[in-house]
């Protein structure tokens, strides 16, 4: 095939990127298109008027490149073969062997800035959606188990139902079978007399599942929601939801504790309703199972709606081409050596297939099932232990089938290259600044945001008045808000989603804030509405204004209280660490609860009015417009420094 008929055959339908800016994100947002329409190049007739411009990430797999190129990948395959190279669909290549063949097409190429989709940086927007697929490649599709992911709040049983539903298939007769854990299992369901299997992820809980996305692995086909009937909708129900919602994947509404005396469905339905969730009865889509993990009533009803939810988003996948999949989790066995479980996505895996994850390779020695026992093969959606890999990769690795060890070691050698080009970025690296350079090149159109106030009264004003600003067509989308201080899980589902956190009146806890600094999120301090308002206005028309990072100076411990006059008190403090400036600004806590935030009255050294006290010396700490302390308290003196 000549460049030429290369180019007439896919050229057509290639797009120039809009704007043409530099560092630009890769092609799944790049179909959107763009926010206004992007000149086109090409000429009305669709004869090439100039290269098109087109930017290539560092690494990438030959499917990625086909995709990039919106071409087949068979007809990329034959452009690196005529530059000598013979590679397959899930051979990666670098971004040097990707411009041969691109430019050949036409293309006029640039590497995109590092952490741009490539390999191990995968978005959860990395499978092509079915409606952009041939027709040749829908046609490869066959139906594949959905997997599931069970969430909700602390007791409100989802272990006992996982191990409930896990039991049930021991019931249908597997021999002898006690499943062993291995993160997942999949279970046997009739549906209309006809059997169907569902894939259960046996990790519980929305962390994990907002882990694995900031990771790159979209693992999760539908979220059971367990609620305690008695219990209802808790803040980590409400956390669960917005997680969910974030993923855009469906849930099914598990009513667990049927069994309890004391339980209100319809409260919980209507609860349900003012958190998002608007189920079946109530006019809406989610469907609300009944159940009890205790008793087992309702289990099979809870399996069936899973499938038919599971009908409805029209879950395929093609079981006849290199496997694709990712870990869900892993250990080093004393005996076996490393073993990993890994969730086969695309395609089948076979023992004895060669494989990458990550920078791990492997000439896989055996699959397990979930079972234990050996199998020789494991299609979509399907759980297996896989043993025979060079070490331990880590949970939410992708993993690739490549043609042999050699070509295994040869992608990890790229791979370790491109990691290291690429080093202090990661998936979940976002800043404002950046998602408007985004929201310009028109790869969003939503600004995704998780507000953390410290009061309820703060939060609605603030989502409200959020919700309601569009700039030319660019929206804010609030993906969770919640009372309390940043936590963990709200960095994880910001870098899992893109979005940036608004940190109003609450700090960060102690693992929040390792983990932003980690993942990279923008977390934003403020203390007055409208500020939040006006930066989050500024980032939707471009004209952000400068970023501002909490500094903590130091921390003083309240050791003796002394009233003063009109009726307040000043603490008698202990600086523990850092140090304590006058104009800093102060917070209490109280069992690493926070109790008050403010400004500092008055600093002192024995009697005299000073501007700053060390660590190791005692002052006396007047605040202003706090005076409630008890012995124990700690007051920390921070501030807030413009970052470049
Ligand atoms: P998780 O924290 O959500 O994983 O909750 P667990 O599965 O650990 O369950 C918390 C508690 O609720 C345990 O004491 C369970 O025995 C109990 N529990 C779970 N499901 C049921 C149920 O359907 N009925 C009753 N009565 N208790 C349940």
């Amino acid at each position: 095939m000549s460049p030429r008929q290369f180019r007439r055959g896919g050229g057509g339908r290639g797009r120039p990127r809009p704007g043409g800016r530099p560092g630009g994100r890769g092609r799944a947002a790049d179909r959107r298109g763009p926010l206004t329409p992007a000149v086109d190049d090409q000429g009305a007739n669709g004869v090439a008027l100039a290269p098109r411009e087109l930017e290539l990430p560092p690494m990438m797999t030959v499917e990625d490149l086909a995709k990039l190129l919106e071409l087949r990948p068979a007809a990329v395959i034959q452009g690196l073969i005529k530059s000598g190279i013979f590679a397959t669909m899930n051979q990666i290549i670098d971004y040097d062997t990707a411009a041969i063949v691109a430019a050949d097409l036409g293309f006029e190429v640039s590497e995109a800035a590092p952490g741009v989709q490539s390999i191990g940086q995968t978005t959860d927007e990395e499978e092509a959606p079915l409606e952009e697929l041939s027709a040749e490649e829908l046609a490869l599709l066959v139906p594949r188990p959905p997997v599931v992911t069970v969430m909700g709040h602390v007791d409100h049983g989802k272990t006992s139902l996982l191990d409930r539903v896990r039991q049930a298939k021991v019931a249908v007769g597997e021999a002898g079978g006690i499943t062993q854990h291995i993160g997942a299992y999949q279970v046997d369901v009739l549906v209309d007399d006809q059997p169907r299997k569902i894939t259960f992820l046996d990790t519980p809980g929305h962390e994990a599942f907002t882990a694995m996305r900031a990771r790159g692995a979209q693992a999760t086909d539908i979220a059971v929601l367990v609620v305690a009937a008695d219990d209802g909708v808790m803040p980590q129900t409400r956390e669960a939801i917005d997680h969910a919602h974030a993923a855009k994947v469906p849930i099914v509404v598990a009513l667990n504790k049927m069994d309890r005396p004391d339980i209100n469905p319809d409260r919980v339905k209507q609860q349900l309703a003012d958190s998002g969730v608007l189920v079946e009865e109530y006019g809406g889509e989610v469907p609300l199972v009944p159940v009890s993990a205790r008793t087992g009533d309702g289990i099979d009803d809870l399996l069936t709606t899973i499938a038919l939810v599971a009908d409805v988003a029209d879950l395929k996948a093609n079981p006849n081409r290199q496997a694709a999949g990712f870990v869900v989790e892993a250990r080093l066995d004393k005996a076996r050596g490393p073993v990993a479980t890994v969730l086969v996505q695309q395609g089948t895996l076979h023992a004895a297939d060669a494989v990458v994850i990550g920078t791990v390779t492997g000439k896989l020695r055996a699959l397990l099932d979930d079972q234990g026992k050996r199998i020789t093969s494991a299609g979509p959606a399907t759980p297996v232990e896989v043993l025979g890999l060079s070490a331990v990769p880590r949970a939410g690795d992708r993993l690739a089938v490549v043609d042999g060890e050699k070509a295994a070691r040869q992608q990890v050698a790229l791979i370790e290259r491109a990691a290291e080009r690429e080093s202090g970025r990661t998936s979940g690296d976002v800043s404002l600044e950046d998602i408007f350079t985004r929201m310009q090149a028109g790869e969003i159109r939503e600004l995704n945001l998780v507000v953390k106030a410290d009061v309820q009264g703060s939060i609605e004003p603030l989502v409200t008045s959020l919700e309601r600003l569009e700039e030319e067509g660019l929206r804010v989308r609030v993906l969770h808000r919640g009372t309390g201080n940043v936590t963990e899980s709200d960095v994880m589902l910001a870098a899992a989603s893109k979005a940036i956190i608004i940190a109003f009146n609450v700090r960060l806890e102690p693992g929040a804030s390792g983990a932003a600094e980690a993942q990279k999120v923008d977390v934003r301090h403020y203390d007055v509405i409208y500020n939040v308002i006006d930066d989050v206005r500024r980032a939707l028309v471009g004209m952000l204004g400068p970023r501002f990072r909490e500094v903590v100076y130091g921390h003083a411990e309240v050791r003796q209280i002394f009233p003063v006059r009109k009726g307040g008190a000043a603490a008698g403090c202990y600086v523990t660490d850092g140090q304590i400036t006058r104009n800093s600004r102060a917070r209490v806590t109280r069992d690493e609860q926070l109790v008050w935030e403010g400004g500092i009255a008055m600093l002192r050294r024995v009697k005299d009015d000073v501007r700053e006290v060390a660590a190791g010396y005692e002052c006396g700490i007047l605040l202003d417009g706090f005076s409630d302390f008890r012995e124990g308290d700690v007051i920390e003196a921070f501030g807030r420094e413009q970052v470049s």
